[in-house]
This record gives C-alpha cells, sequence and structure tokens, in this order.
C-alpha cells in the first residue's frame, strides 16, 4: 500500500510525509475517525515507507525488499494486533497471530472493511471479539527481537478499544518506554474507550468523512462504475468508503428490498396485523445478513423520505422507483414521528445482530411501527 492509494485525505498524507521526511515520526501514533475513513489503508502506507530501504522515502519505493515483503503483509518487522475470539477447541488465550491468515486474506482484497467485515470473515456471529492479555505479551516479546532488517519496526494495532484492562495497562507500560525506531500506530473507531493514560501517550491524527468527491472518483477508478452510478453511491455514503462498497454489495438485493419497506410500509398505515406477520415470516427466512442489509437499506429510506418534505432534491438521493413511491409516502414521515422510526430500524438490526429470534424481532418491528406511522399522522 502506497499514499497514493489510499482514497482522499490529502492533509492527512502531507502531514504524515512530512513527518517521514524529517525524521519526526512519532513512536506512537493514534488514527482516528468514523470507519471507512481509510485509516487503516493509511497505517499500511506508512507502514510501507517507514519499511521501505530506501531512506526516509516519503512513497514507499515498491521494488526493494522491504517493499516487496510489505506488499505481501508479510515484512518480518510489520507486525499487527486485532480483535478476535477464541477459537474452537483451542486451548490457552488466543491472540492475533491465531487468526493471521483471514486477516492478510482480507487486507490484500482490500483494506476497506469495518468490524462486521472481520467478524464475517472470522465466521463469528455473535461473540464478543476482544484483544486479550496474552496479547500484550507478545507484543513484548516481538519487539524484544532485534528488527530483523536493521530499520524500523511498526506495530499496528487495529481497534485497541477492545482491549481488556490486563491488556490495556500492559501496552501502556510498553508505550511509556518505548523500543528504539519501533513505531505504533493505533487505529481507532471510538477513542473514548481508551485508557486517557494510553490517549496521552499517542499523538492523535483525526480522520474526517471522505468528500463525495473523492468516493466517486475512486469507485469510477476502481470499481469501473459509470460517473453517475458513482456519484449517486458516494452521496449515499456518507463519506465512508466501506459503506459505498456495501452498497455496491446490496447490488440485486436493492429492488426486493425497496419491495420489502413498501409493503411494510402500506401494511403498517392499514393495520394489517395478520399479513404483517406473513411479512415478518417471509423476512424470517432470509438470512441475518440480508435481513441486517434490508434494515439498514429502510432507515436510508426512512431518512430520505423525511429529508423528501424539505423539497430540497439537492439534498435527496432516492432511486427513480423510490422517488416515486416518495411522492405519495414521504408526508407519512415527519418530525412527529421519524427519530423514533428511524430508533426501531435501528434497535431491531441490533436484536438480528445480537441472534434474537427473527421472526419475533420483526412482528415486533412490524407492530411498533403501526403505532409510529398514526403517530405521525394524528
Ligand atoms: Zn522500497
Amino acid at each position: 500500500m502506497s499514499f497514493n492509494e489510499v482514497i482522499g485525505q490529502e492533509n492527512i498524507k502531507a502531514n504524515l510525509r512530512r513527518l517521514i521526511s524529517s525524521q519526526h515520526v512519532p513512536h506512537a501514533l493514534l488514527f482516528s475517525g468514523t470507519p471507512g475513513s481509510g485509516k487503516l489503508p493509511m497505517a499500511l502506507a506508512l507502514a510501507s515507507s517507514l519499511l521501505c530501504k530506501e531512506e526516509n522515502h516519503t512513497e514507499p519505493c515498491g521494488i526493494c525488499s522491504g517493499c516487496r515483503m510489505s506488499q505481501k503483509l508479510a515484512h518480518p518487522d510489520l507486525h499487527f494486533v486485532f480483535p478476535v475470539i477464541k477459537p474452537e477447541g483451542k486451548a490457552g488465550k488466543p491472540v492475533s497471530d491465531d487468526y493471521i491468515r483471514q486477516w492478510r486474506e482480507l487486507l490484500l482484497e482490500s483494506p476497506y472493511f469495518d468490524r462486521s467485515e472481520w467478524l464475517r470473515r472470522m465466521k463469528i456471529n455473535n461473540q464478543q471479539i476482544m484483544i486479550y492479555e496474552a496479547e500484550s505479551d507478545l507484543i513484548q516479546q516481538k519487539l524484544n527481537i532485534m528488527s530483523s532488517q536493521g530499520g524500523y519496526k511498526v506495530m499496528i494495532i487495529w481497534l485497541p478499544e477492545t482491549m481488556n484492562m490486563a491488556a490495556a495497562n500492559k501496552l501502556l507500560k510498553i508505550l511509556e518506554e518505548p523500543p528504539q525506531k519501533t513505531v505504533f500506530i493505533l487505529i481507532s473507531d471510538e477513542p473514548d474507550k481508551l485508557l486517557p493514560t494510553i490517549l496521552s501517550r499517542t499523538q492523535r491524527i483525526d480522520f474526517p468523512p471522505l468528500s463525495e468527491a473523492d468516493i466517486a472518483e475512486a469507485l469510477e477508478a476502481r470499481n469501473a462504475l459509470s460517473h453517475e452510478d458513482a456519484r449517486d453511491i458516494a452521496h449515499i455514503s456518507e463519506g465512508s468508503y466501506v459503506k459505498a462498497l456495501q452498497q455496491l454489495q446490496w447490488g440485486d438485493d436493492r429492488e426486493d428490498f425497496f419491495n420489502a419497506f413498501v409493503s411494510l410500509m402500506r401494511l403498517s398505515y392499514s393495520r394489517a396485523v395478520r399479513d404483517l406477520h406473513n411479512w415478518a415470516d417471509e423476512l424470517a427466512s432470509w438470512g441475518r445478513e440480508r435481513q441486517k442489509n434490508f434494515l439498514r437499506y429502510g432507515n436510508r429510506l426512512v431518512r430520505e423520505n423525511f429529508i423528501y418534505n424539505f423539497h430540497s432534491p439537492h439534498m435527496n438521493f432516492l432511486s427513480g422507483s423510490e422517488a416515486t413511491f416518495s411522492t405519495r409516502f414521504a408526508r407519512f414521515i415527519n418530525e412527529k414521528n421519524v427519530i423514533s422510526i428511524s430508533q426501531t430500524f435501528s434497535e431491531a438490526e441490533s436484536d438480528i445482530e445480537h441472534n434474537a429470534n427473527a421472526r419475533i424481532v420483526l412482528f415486533d418491528f412490524a407492530l411498533k411501527l403501526i403505532v409510529l406511522i398514526k403517530q405521525g399522522n394524528q
């Protein structure tokens, strides 16, 4: 990964390049910001630059032995720590190395992914992921070994907020007495959950959401989308390239999602409880990932319909059939119910995520909508 391959974030790139060329890279950096803003790709670009054998190269040369090993994520001085679960049937404490194969695969496919994608890759649904204490012992051991290439060592810690207390305290000790020529890059979605003492040991760089133009440009170049499609998807991705990629994955599901949304709203409005029961049964047969995607999709349409009422087309993104539906439906989503309806979608998504019985969750969800749609139209 080179800086040129990281989408947007030009200010941060310039800042990091300056640190590299002035040889003032701090021993611990904290990259924070929303998922999908490019923290992990940026960390990989920085690591590759530091491990490049060309001295103080602000862009990895791409051809030296260091760069070749970094490209395969197999550089002996590039270490990764990330949250895991205990693999079934394995004795002892789990560590990142137990899942390093899956981690490398995912990163090599694309470093733009989020926590749920990582869960799917570890083939788990609903277990708490964590960085365990054993990991911090291993960090210490790895850093005690001399750099194999005589240069920098880089330790990328993804989601340090998932460290348990013992792991976090041990990491703090390491950060307090950092080994020479070692750079820690902590990548956090929720830096407020980190120990203040860890925060104070790091130099924090906040990643803003990506601009729509940057997302659209990347979608056109990397995913061969037309200019119009790329712009439309960028518009609904809320500054996250991960969300943009999810939109692409929805692809063929979109029409089913739209139809399910329309039925749901019509049946809720006409208080057709028996039909809503059937609706919930039908969706319960979809599988959890698809159900969650539907609920995310529906939540977006709720917000879009609310915005529709303000007659500001530049703030609205709706496809043709969605927009036609909104001409009559939008008025049912208004300031009296938009927040509660949106929360109801999010709660159902979270319940499904936590393995609750989908049939019950979805029927219950539909019943709540009857009340909320009515509330908005009294
Ligand atoms: Zn190189």
